[in-house]
């Protein structure tokens, strides 16, 4: 099962693709993930990538690109992957089309997390308060914000015309177990 998942920060992705993830044995890639695992390593990369995250800022597509091919050409994505945090904008969203055409990986599923701008900011300040993460504080929120919707809610009409039938946007509002049995549903017809 291949998918790739859109929503903003706070939309609950992470949370629902963890779950996918454990219940059909299948990798969860997360690039925030990810990224905030390499901030650990002591060196000019983690300083950069420290300085962009903690901003809200996008991270260079040159980091991104090179570091989700890697991950997707591994064995453990043959048989199936959930993408969470990738594509984020236009450059990304056409590298990685290409990518999956040239490698003739075919996707099951696109699934678009549909919630609304105050619910999302109090989801993550509500985060904040436990995961203690240096980008879930009111300012940089408001720009990590402003970068999805600028920047990546556009790609989700693309991806609804180009994998036409693929393509489920879920109400990220409804409870949890609701919106993973909606997807577990849509999976079974995928
Ligand atoms: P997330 O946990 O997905 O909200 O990501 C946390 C931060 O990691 C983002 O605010 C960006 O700085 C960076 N990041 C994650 N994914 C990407 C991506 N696809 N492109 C650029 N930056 C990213």
């Amino acid at each position: 099962m291949k998918l790739i998942l859109f929503g903003p920060p706070g939309s609950g992705k992470g949370t629902q693709a963890s779950l996918l993830s454990n219940k059909i044995k299948i990798p969860h890639l997360s690039t925030g993930d990810i990224l905030r695992s390499k901030l650990n390593d002591n060196d000019k990369l983690a300083q950069e990538l420290s300085k962009i995250m903690s901003s809200g800022n996008l991270v260079p597509d040159s980091i991104l690109n090179p570091i989700v091919t890697e991950k997707l050409l591994g064995d453990d994505c043959k048989k199936g992957f959930i993408l969470d945090g990738y594509p984020r904008n236009r450059s990304q969203s056409d590298f990685l089309i290409d990518f999956l055409e040239r490698n003739k990986i075919i996707l099951d599923l696109v699934i678009d997390f549909a919630a609304d701008t105050n619910t999302v900011r109090d989801r993550i300040i509500e985060r904040s308060k436990i995961e203690n993460r240096s980008d879930d504080n009111l300012e940089v929120i408001k720009t990590r914000l402003e970068k999805y919707f600028a920047e990546t809610q556009p790609l989700a009409a693309l991806y609804r015309d180009k994998f036409e039938g693929k393509f489920f946007e879920i109400d990220a509002m409804q409870e949890i177990s609701k919106i993973q049995s909606d997807i577990e549903n849509r999976l079974k017809n995928a």
